[in-house]
Formats: C-alpha cells, structure tokens, sequence
C-alpha cells in the first residue's frame, strides 16, 4: 500500500515572521493524519520550518536544490546545504522553474540523481501545457519528461521518488484536471514505470496529482487508483490547508 503524501508549495510566500505563525497554528491542528503532510518554504524560511514542526507530524521540503556540493554558482543552494538543516524533501522541475529559471530535464536528473545521494526525497514535477493537450501530445510529453528524470537512477533509488503530475494550465489558474484527466496521466506514468523497471517498483512510487487543488476537489482527486497524493500552491497558504490534508 502507497503512503498518500500532501506537500504545500509556498512558492515566493512566507517570510520568517508569517512561517512561524502559520505553523505554530498549523502543527497542533495536524496530527495523526492518515497522509504524510509537507510544507515547502522558501529557503530563508527553511531552518524556522524545521524548528517549529520538531516532534510533530509536518515534515519540510525545499523548492529547489543545485546538483553541485558547492562552488562558484552564484545564488544557488546545495542539497548539502538543505540536507544539513533538517529539511526531509525538495521539490525539482517545477514547471515554473522550467518556465523562468531555465530548468531543464537534463538539469532535472542532475538534481534527482543528487537528492537521492543525499537521502533527500525529491518531488519530481512534469506536466504539459495548454497547447501541448490541445495537441493530444501530453502523453509523449509527461513521458519524455519521466524517462528524462529517472536516467541512471538504479531500482532502489527509484523507489523512494515521487512524482508530481501537474498540468501547467491547471496551475494556480483554479482550473482543475478532471478526476479521469489526473487519474488517466497518473496511470501513464504509472506504467512508464512498469517499462523503465518493474511492475514491483511501479506499484511503490508514489505519485502525485497538482494544480489547483483545494477542499472542494481533493477527495474525488485521491480517490482515484493511480493518485497517491497532492502537490498544493495557493490552498497550502491558509490554515484550512488543515482540512485539505484531512480530506
Ligand atoms: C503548484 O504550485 O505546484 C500548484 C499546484 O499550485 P496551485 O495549487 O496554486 O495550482
């Protein structure tokens, strides 16, 4: 059985001052969840994150990582570095920072293949665009983009993965995919698993469904067989995230 797990993407939110607040709230309400709960500031935040959820049920994550221990890479921050302040996860290939930041599926296996060096568990983000379903081609995209992410990771380390199926015209937009719609790219990726491993390791990795998701749709969402879970932007700001998790 797949552990569900709900992450909260902050984005650019949240300064020390509002992280202490929202989660000196937001612990006490979560507790004995039946999902994993993760809350992904943004750097800065990061150490008064993993201060404050100590002993209780919320992990942190990251939003982002270099591939690199250290070096001349201005503005950047290592795996290294996070691992050391106690943060559990780190989100890579978000699409928007494939969209502003350059991010790439070469640079996206670069971090996935370090995480994991560093016994971090990364949330690897794929998903089409408007344009591209317009198409009819996300399932070659989301594919591409999975077979691109997972190269040289050895079955072991494969395991430990999850997945974020995020469609870039569901993101922040409050249109969500259809149930059918996450559930049926889920199942894709799903089984590029299947091919690129085992039917064994296919049925461990966790898989995410992202893009605008919040109270109203979440149950109908994590219902479905292939979606183990949610990466959530806008609706993990506010305490009624408490609820979402609850679903
Ligand atoms: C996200 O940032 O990953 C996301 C899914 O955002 P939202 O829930 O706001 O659409």
């Amino acid at each position: 059985m797949r552990k569900s797990v709900i992450a909260g993407n902050w984005k650019l939110n949240n300064d020390v001052k509002a992280t202490k607040e929202f989660l000196f709230e937001l612990r006490d309400k979560i507790k004995d969840t039946e999902v994993e709960v993760v809350v992904c500031p943004p750097f800065t935040s990061l150490s008064t994150a993993v201060e404050l959820v100590k002993g209780t049920d919320i992990k942190v994550g990251a939003q982002n990582m270099h591939w690199e221990t250290s070096g001349a890479y201005t503005g950047e921050v290592s795996g290294e570095m996070l691992a050391e302040l106690g943060v559990e996860y780190v989100i890579i290939g978000h699409s928007e920072r494939r969209q502003y930041f350059n991010e790439t599926d070469e640079t996206v296996n670069k971090k996935l293949i370090k995480s994991l060096k560093l016994g971090l568990i990364p949330i690897i983000c794929v998903g089409e665009s408007l344009e591209q379903r317009e198409k009819g081609i996300q399932k070659d995209i989301v594919t591409k983009q999975v077979i691109s992410a997972f190269k040289n990771v050895n079955t072991e380390d494969a395991k430990k993965v999850i997945v974020a199926y995020e469609p870039i015209w569901a993101i922040g937009t409050g249109i969500t995919a259809t149930s059918a719609q996450a559930e049926e790219v889920c199942g894709w990726i799903r089984e590029t698993f299947v091919e690129l491993y085992s039917t064994d390791v296919a049925q461990v990795i966790r898989i995410q469904y992202g893009g605008s998701v919040n109270n109203g749709n979440v149950k109908e969402l994590m219902n479905m067989p292939n979606i183990d879970g949610a990466l959530v932007g806008g609706a993990s700001l506010k305490l009624d995230f408490e609820n979402l998790v609850k679903y």
